[in-house]
């Protein structure tokens, strides 16, 4: 991969890529459920068949509840993450998140809750129905950072240059598909993204 010392947009995933959500999902299902949401030790959510199969059509009430701003206060972000994003605007990267969320009310709260984390100049694109790429292309994303395969899927279709969390959901497709570059801690990201860059002065 090439660094170039121009201004990227890098679009970024939020949930269990930039904070574990996945506490909060098994919350909401036993709440609305009253069974776990990793029944089985089945960590495949991200498989919209599979969801449809245990909690119906409707199963999309778990994410809205769980993603709920009544709870972000919860959200514990990845150890690092907060100072790569940062040193990223610094060094003249965009950063625009890019998250899928059936909520068409969660925007404003949201996008209040990244900038008090990462900064006022910081996107924030939502995709009700959950397909990334037209938000990829309009933004001009530069580089991609998600923990779906699907979403990597359609990225790297784009010759997107991909990074992906490590998970337990993506570890077999991660295996698959090693052009995509794996990190278990944000500050990996580091010498890949910004050691070769010119601080903005
Ligand atoms: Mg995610």
């Amino acid at each position: 991969m090439s660094i170039q010392n121009s201004p990227n947009v890098i679009a970024i995933d939020i949930d269990s890529t930039i904070y574990s959500a996945e506490n909060l999902y098994d919350v909401a299902c036993q709440k609305l459920h009253g069974v776990s949401f990793y029944e089985d030790g089945n960590r495949d959510w991200y498989d919209v068949e599979d969801l449809v199969e245990r909690f119906g059509e409707n199963y999309q009430e778990i994410f809205v509840e769980a993603l709920s701003p009544r709870h972000f206060d919860k959200r514990a972000l990845y150890e690092g993450v907060e100072d790569i994003l940062w040193e990223m605007q610094e060094y003249g990267m965009r950063v625009h998140f890019v998250t899928h969320n059936p909520d068409p009310y969660v925007r404003c709260p949201l996008h209040r809750w990244l900038k008090g984390h990462f900064g006022d100049d910081v996107g924030l694109s939502i995709t009700v129905q959950g397909r990334k790429g037209p938000i990829l292309n309009r933004i001009g994303a530069s580089y991609f950072i998600d923990d779906s395969p699907p979403n990597m899927v359609v990225s790297l279709r784009m010759g997107i240059p991909t990074f992906s969390k490590r998970q337990p959901w993506n570890e077999k497709f991660l295996l698959q598909h090693p052009e995509v570059i794996a990190f278990d801690e944000w500050e990996e990201l580091r010498p890949l993204l910004l050691e070769e860059r010119t601080l903005v002065a």
